[in-house]
């Protein structure tokens, strides 16, 4: 079986590889010159199930589920705010960037998953973001644009400090995401939810 370093190594070519080969990904930052491997010490969230079940042949997918079980995972809320179910399925690794499974303070890139059903409320954050959807799909959803539902392969860009969206119907979303310029290195618990606006309902622009 392959090392700790060999597994993550393999999940960065081919976030790599999905980079190269979308042009949205390209123009929106620079892949990183350096990136240095930092062990991670696991943390396990109960979506890791979800994730290891879900059959998909994306090599991202696959890359995603050897290192699971090894992976620090993240959930930038607490019950309290979103819910026991979404927190049971719901959970994003912070692939490369200032406090990533590899460092570098170029640029962020995370992996997230959500389960089907699950509505990512809105919320908003200085760093500027692109979605990249692996796999399963969900529609997005930003102030002043069009709801737009993303499959495979599509992407989303969203502005600095444009509230947006994300809603999973009947299936699950995987997706890639990077964030650059001011607050790229912000703690994504900062990131400003609205409770007060449900999922169902458009932000007030201004
Ligand atoms: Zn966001």
């Amino acid at each position: 079986m392959a090392n700790i370093q060999q597994r993550f190594d393999r999940l960065l070519a081919c976030c790599r590889d999905l980079y190269e080969a979308t042009p949205d990904l390209r123009d929106f930052a620079s892949w990183p010159g350096e990136l240095q491997f930092a062990v991670p010490e696991a943390v396990i969230v109960p979506a890791i199930d979800l994730v290891k079940g879900w059959k998909n042949h994306h090599p991202v997918h696959l890359a995603l589920q050897d290192v699971a079980d090894i992976a620090a995972w993240q959930r930038s809320y607490t019950e309290n705010q979103v819910g026991q179910q979404f927190m049971k399925s719901y959970g994003f690794i912070e692939l490369f960037g200032p406090t990533g499974h590899y460092l570098t303070a170029d640029v962020r890139a995370f992996i997230g998953y959500w389960g089907a059903g699950l509505a990512y409320d809105w919320h908003q954050h200085e760093a500027e973001e692109i979605y990249f959807v692996v796999s399963g799909g969900a529609l997005f959803r930003a102030q002043g644009e069009a709801d737009r539902y993303l499959g495979p392969g599509e992407t989303r860009q969203h502005k600095s400090n444009q509230p947006h969206a994300i809603t999973m119907t009947d299936e699950p979303l995987l997706a890639f995401a990077m964030w650059r310029g001011p607050g790229m290195a912000d703690p994504t618990s900062q990131a400003n939810r609205f409770s007060d606006w449900s999922a169902g309902s458009q932000p007030e622009i201004g």
